[in-house]
């Protein structure tokens, strides 16, 4: 059954959305507060919201995500939560020890208005953060944005608490990472070193929600970026923002707050997007390319040359967030492949820009839609007009797979049926000629699957 309900002839729809391409704020401030190194996020509203958005994160990441809640009940639905917060932030501590709890709001908490700075203000009045411990904040609203959105808002709640300017600068570059897998944070920092750049990656969730099986639990595990990293993030030469959606405003928070100017790239998935990156730092750090990332990027040319037979004018169907959209399409142009259907849930008119900039001269028959109404529904109604060879996105495309019988690339959030996206990174040349395996192995096991055993292949 699944979605055999969803009908080929599509009608117009202004005001529902059916399958949302996204999912709510305060999962994508938890997650940046967890790249914080001993940080316990918040979730200021009812127990419900706190459960959906830690199991999600816990279900991505087949690891137990920890977060406290100001469970709201009636009262404090009515009259605010001030009394709930607060007798948290002293709960937490005293139980928890945390160093830093980084608060989000939930949609209940914004509608009846609570002001969270005033409440902090009054607990650290009141005594009720001990000293040298932090309490951090964004605002939340999850009938505004998506998840991308609150990753943003939180990243801008650490930028607003942490970073000091002193006359000392350093060599050091910021490197803001936008939404990616703590495999993704780890490859961009191993790029760097290798060029020899000193970096302060933050949020960096590595080692954090992918940890090792030692028989010892830890509730704050060693990843995480430290605070004395956030505090002299100030005094860096420059930023780099990765991901336009999710760093840009944290960049320029940072470049008012403490005067490091900053660049913007893509997130470096695919060929181009990770040359790009590469250049920033380059540029940032005032080095030079060495070989070794040369030899790295020729691998995945090379892989790319031998196997275009498999990939040329194959068509897709994606849908996740703008950040690593924009990268991936550009990737699937690169390899001949035709991307048809895009649609991301995230608001923002230069999504819609930057696909026009990227398909309109190889793939002039693109359709792609962002923000209210580009849902997986409407995606499935053009599948189903015109088919596509393959579908890249979150698990939630695996309804589309198995009623339209298409290979399926799991890429994004979140991933809740599959391993690996922990352990192995999409980003940079390695993560390009990892996608490219993945797509090659779905090509060629249906392949496999289907092919008449006369044009049955042994070598491929
Ligand atoms: S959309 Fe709002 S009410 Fe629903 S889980 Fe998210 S924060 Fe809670």
């Amino acid at each position: 059954m699944l979605l055999r309900h969803t009908p080929k002839d599509s009608i117009e729809r202004k005001a529902l959305t059916i399958n949302p391409a996204k999912t709510c704020q305060p999962i994508g401030a938890m997650y940046a507060a967890l790249g914080i190194h001993g940080c316990l996020p918040h979730s200021h509203g009812s127990q419900g919201c706190c459960s959906y958005h830690r199991s999600t994160l816990t279900r991505h990441y087949k690891e137990p995500i920890m977060a406290a809640t100001s469970s709201f009940t009636e009262g404090a639905s009515v009259f605010g939560g001030q009394a709930n917060l607060l007798q948290a932030i002293t709960n937490i501590f005293e139980i928890y020890e945390p160093e830093i709890i980084a608060i989000h709001s939930t949609c209940l908490s914004e509608t009846i208005g609570d002001d969270l700075n005033q409440i902090i203000q009054k607990a650290s009045d009141d005594g009720k953060i001990p000293l040298g411990k932090h309490v951090i904040y964004a605002n939340t609203p999850s009938y505004v944005g998506s998840h991308v959105t609150g990753y943003a808002n939180m990243l801008k709640g650490i930028i607003r608490y942490f970073p000091e300017a002193t006359e000392k600068k350093t060599d050091f570059i910021n490197l803001i990472s936008g939404w990616v897998e703590p495999s993704d944070m780890k490859e961009m920092k191993r790029l760097a070193k290798m060029m020899g750049a000193k970096t302060i990656m933050f949020p960096d969730t590595s080692d954090v929600v992918e940890t090792s099986l030692d028989g010892d639990y830890k509730m704050y595990p060693k990843g995480g970026t430290t605070i004395s990293e956030l505090i002299a993030s100030g005094n860096s030469k420059k930023s780099i923002g990765i991901g336009t959606w999710a760093t840009k405003e944290a960049a320029i928070a940072l470049e008012n707050k403490c005067k490091v100017p900053f660049a913007l790239t893509d997130v470096p998935i695919g060929l181009q997007a990770t040359d790009r990156f590469i250049q920033a730092v380059a540029k940032a750090a005032e080095i030079s390319i060495p070989d070794s990332i040369t030899n790295e990027r020729g691998k995945l040319v090379d892989v790319i040359a031998d196997m275009h037979q498999y990939l040329y004018g194959k068509r897709v169907a994606l849908w996740g967030d703008p950040d690593q959209l924009i990268p991936l399409v550009e990737f699937l142009v690169d390899l001949d492949m035709k991307p048809v259907y895009i649609v991301t849930g995230t608001p923002g008119k230069l999504f819609e820009q930057k696909m026009k900039e990227i398909l309109s001269e190889k793939v002039p028959e693109a359709k792609y839609k962002a923000g209210e109404g580009a849902d997986m529904f409407m995606m499935h109604q053009w599948i189903k007009n015109e088919p596509v060879d393959l579908l890249i996105g979150n698990t939630y495309g695996k309804y589309i797979s198995r009623d339209e019988n298409i290979p399926f690339l799991r890429m994004g959030f979140p991933i809740l049926d599959r391993i690996g996206h922990s352990y192995f990174p999409t980003v940079g040349y390695m993560g390009g000629l990892r996608i490219l395996e993945k797509i090659l192995g779905l090509f060629m096991d249906k392949q496999d699957a289907e092919s008449p055993e006369t044009s049955f292949e042994l070598v491929m």
